[in-house]
């Protein structure tokens, strides 16, 4: 399968009045054309700086990469300066954000909005833009887009302008999209609707799409691989057999514990404790202090990387035949 992007050895990091917050802790993924990964966490893991350290968003000058190479199309995005970020910006690398009202100005018509970028990057007439805006309204389920293409978007529910906002992401048919929580906002009825919407649309155009999300039900219904991020790091990839049925590791057992599902009995167990304090990171593994089965040399050294099978991947001492299990002759928990 062709790599549309790859990201590798991403540091992220905010300088604020507290101290340096490391953000991301040396993130390395790869994105293939016409697949969904799913990144996966809970908030503060770094899912959303990631995403943004591709669209080239890190707020400056508070925050910045500090190492890494975000490698589309032959170039390091991680390099690249805002003009060249901006050519690529929603025509090469799309991204939509869990409320459609931040991406909508309310002032302006859903046509012009959604044909603003169509006259910008590829100079097409007014005509010609239109015709695509209201192919594209049609395309993402807008009845009557003749009538809706001159309305504003206060008169649209929730779940349509959502349905807009993907349009606009999509009409400059980009490689990628990037979905932040995509229907966070969204009821129940709706989010499925959207993200069914999600599937055609990668059917029709053969985007590859990054999803950002806390839910893992919204992941189980979309998304090819999963890479399952935790304080700053990804902790765990793989298909999404390997992360819903096969998991390694302990937070990926965690957060599988503490959602309903429908092929499982037995009560809900969220994972006990918070996340570690990313101003200063722990040097070993950052889920220490949560995990029911940490080893000592948990707490000194980050496990590498473990291939289990295929796409499946695991940062973990339980996975790592140096870490001996069980306790030695002292009583105390065996490391390599
Ligand atoms: Fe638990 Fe150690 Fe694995 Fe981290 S490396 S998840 S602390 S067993």
């Amino acid at each position: 399968m062709e790599k549309v992007l790859q990201v590798h050895d991403l540091h992220v990091q905010f300088s604020t009045f507290g101290g340096i917050v490391h953000a991301v802790r040396g993130v390395s993924f790869s994105l293939y054309r016409g697949e969904t990964l799913a990144i996966v966490g809970e908030s503060g893991c770094g899912k959303s700086v990631t995403s943004q350290s591709i669209m080239g968003l890190i707020p400056t000058p508070h925050g910045r990469i500090t190492k890494g190479k975000i490698q589309y199309g032959g170039r390091d995005l991680a390099k690249l300066k805002e003009a060249d970020l901006r050519k690529i910006r929603g025509v090469d690398i799309s991204m939509i954000f869990q409320d459609p009202m931040t991406a909508l100005n309310p002032t302006i018509t859903i046509g012009e909005q959604i044909t603003e970028g169509l006259m910008e990057h590829q100079k097409l007439s007014k005509s010609s833009a239109k015709r695509k805006g209201l192919e594209y309204l049609e395309m993402v389920g807008i009845a009557n887009p003749d009538i809706r293409f001159k309305q504003y978007p206060h008169q649209f529910s929730g779940g349509m302008r959502q349905r807009i906002v993907i349009a606009m992401a999509l009409i400059c048919e980009p490689d990628i999209l990037i979905a932040d929580e995509p229907t966070t906002a969204l009821d129940v009825t709706i989010q499925a609707q959207i993200l069914d919407l999600f599937r055609q649309i990668q059917k029709q155009t053969g985007v590859s799409i990054i999803l950002i999300t806390h839910d893992m039900g919204v992941v189980a219904q979309v998304a090819d691989r999963i890479a399952v991020m935790y304080a700053g790091k990804i902790v765990e990839t793989g298909s999404r057999r390997d992360i819903f049925y096969h998991a390694r590791h302990p937070y990926t057992k965690g957060l599988l514990q503490s959602i309903p599902r429908l092929d499982q009995e037995g009560e809900l167990i969220p994972i006990a404790g918070s996340p570690p304090d990313l101003f200063a990171p722990p040097q070993g593994c950052p889920f220490t202090a949560r995990c029911d089965y940490a080893m000592e040399v948990c707490v000194r050294v980050y496990p590498e990387r473990t291939h289990i099978q295929d796409a499946h991947l695991v940062n973990c001492w339980l996975e790592d035949e140096r870490a001996g299990l069980g306790r030695n002759a002292a009583g105390k928990n065996s490391y390599y």
